[in-house]
């Protein structure tokens, strides 16, 4: 196994290092069949039963579990009209991913209102327990007593109908102030430690949304991490606040298998804006934008997952496709994602992965749809460059703009609606200022109403 990318090595021998023309160093059963499905212009479109591979999974080969490159997420299953759960229609989703060779899958206390974890359990229920892995996470925000600890965790194991976790994360470290009171103060970490002699945890680690002295700090306690969760993708690889190359690299330095999230950015990088469509397109016009995200992760030594939240089956079917097996990038495939996240960042997004920590706001603001709305406008519509500059249709977008602004959220939950309170703030695992982001786009569009008066 090569997990010994240095933190300073440059992506060129990197790539070399990493063995991308045949991958062995990372993952098992590679043989190169390529991608020949229908996906027009990036967007998939739906796949043949007998189009995706039953039997051609590729596994992680970090550790001495077979776990699935692709893993799944629950924290995305469909819903029904009340926003329930669709129990029907999310066992399917297990039913296909267990019978296609998906071996992970990863829940947590307050994915779905605190649903996901009775959901997972019970489609998993009828398997034998032998033949998947399951992940669960000590919610670290919600503890404020000792005492919640244990019962946090007894109830989970009850929920999930298991007992004990493969795979058991500290979640969403964010701060270490909350570190330090909750795994320190309150006994956290001593009692999971605990829990892993027992055999109730198999493996131990971490999910991380914090700074660099916070992932240090972490890191270097006295403790043998099994694994840390870190978010992922070719976009922020260079981009992000904290590169997830820096942290990538930390990792594999010290043989710490990594467990990716945030794959797509939150859907993103699976509806990029028109230059980075083309970028790919003219690469390989049959691969969905998200294979390339997939394929960018799953050719990177020291992975132990990738993981994805699927809520429609067309999404399963081509995540399974681009693993089954994985085709490695070639090393100019690789260069060319991180030209696709420099074009996208040219363009000022949010950084919002509608994860929806953030909601309920009390004054109603519909925070995740409204940057959801944004993203999209400026990535498809051009409407507002980086630079300020306007393009000649600029009469017709701003438009289209406002028009769409209003179908895409109800007046009342506009961004205007926002007081400013910051309730929100700390929520969010992406730290965005939210109140400042939709001050900023209230303005652009009361900004945009004045010039069509005038
Ligand atoms: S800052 Fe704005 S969006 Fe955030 S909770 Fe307060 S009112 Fe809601
Ligand atoms: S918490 Fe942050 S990333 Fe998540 S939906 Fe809200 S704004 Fe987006």
């Amino acid at each position: 196994m090569n997990n010994k990318i240095k933190p300073d090595l440059d992506r060129r021998r990197a790539l070399k290092l990493m063995g991308l023309t045949a991958l062995s160093a990372t993952v098992a059963s590679c043989t190169d069949k390529g991608t020949e499905n229908i996906m027009a212009l990036g967007q998939t479109v739906g796949l043949k039963e007998s189009e995706v591979p039953t039997d051609k999974m590729t596994y992680s080969t970090v550790n001495d579990d077979k776990v699935s490159i692709l893993g799944f997420g629950c924290m995305r299953f469909p819903t029904t009209a009340d926003g329930k759960i669709d129990e029907v229609a999310a066992e399917k989703l297990v039913d296909y991913a267990m019978a296609h060779g998906v071996t992970y899958y990863d829940t947590a206390w307050p994915y779905h209102g605190g649903a996901s974890e009775l959901t997972i359990g019970r489609a998993l229920k009828k398997y034998d327990r032998n033949s998947f892995y399951l992940a669960d996470k000590m919610p670290t925000w919600a503890i404020n007593r000792k005492e919640q600890i244990p019962e946090i965790f007894n109830k989970q194991l009850e929920k999930c109908q298991v007992d004990y976790f493969d795979y058991y994360l500290l979640h969403n470290l964010q701060t270490l102030r909350d570190y330090k009171r909750v795994y320190e103060d309150l006994g956290g970490l001593a009692y999971l430690l605990e829990q892993k002699k027992k055999g109730k945890i198999r493996k131990l680690g971490w999910s991380f949304h914090g700074d660099m002295e916070l992932f240090k700090y972490v890191l270097d306690q006295d403790v043998k991490w099994d694994f840390v969760q870190i978010q992922i993708n070719y976009n922020d690889w260079k981009h992000a606040r904290v590169p997830s190359k820096d942290l990538y690299d930390m990792l594999t330095e010290r043989n710490i298998p990594i467990v990716v999230m945030e794959p797509l950015l939150g859907g993103r990088l699976a509806r990029l804006n028109e230059q980075a469509i083309r970028l790919f397109h003219e690469a390989e016009p049959t691969m969905s934008n998200a294979s390339w995200a997939f394929r960018f992760l799953g050719s990177l030594p020291n992975m132990l997952t990738v993981l994805s939240g699927m809520t429609y089956m067309e999404h399963l079917q081509d995540n399974i496709k681009t693993f089954s097996p994985l085709k490695p990038l070639t090393e100019e495939e690789f260069n060319m994602c991180l030209e696709a996240a420099d074009l996208l960042n040219k363009y000022q997004t949010i950084p919002c992965t509608d994860c929806k920590y953030c909601v309920p706001c009390p004054y109603g603001v519909e925070i995740p749809g409204i940057f959801s709305f944004y993203n999209k406008i400026i990535n498809h519509e051009n409407l507002i460059r980086a630079n300020g500059e306007q393009d000649k249709e600029w009469l017709e977008k701003r438009k289209i703009f406002l028009t769409d602004y209003n179908r895409a959220v109800p007046k009342m939950a506009q961004a205007d609606r926002c007081i400013g309170c910051r309730e929100c703030v700390p929520l969010c695992p992406q730290m965005i200022d939210i109140p400042r982001q939709l001050q900023r786009i209230d303005k652009l569009s009361e900004d945009l109403k004045l010039t069509i008066k005038h």
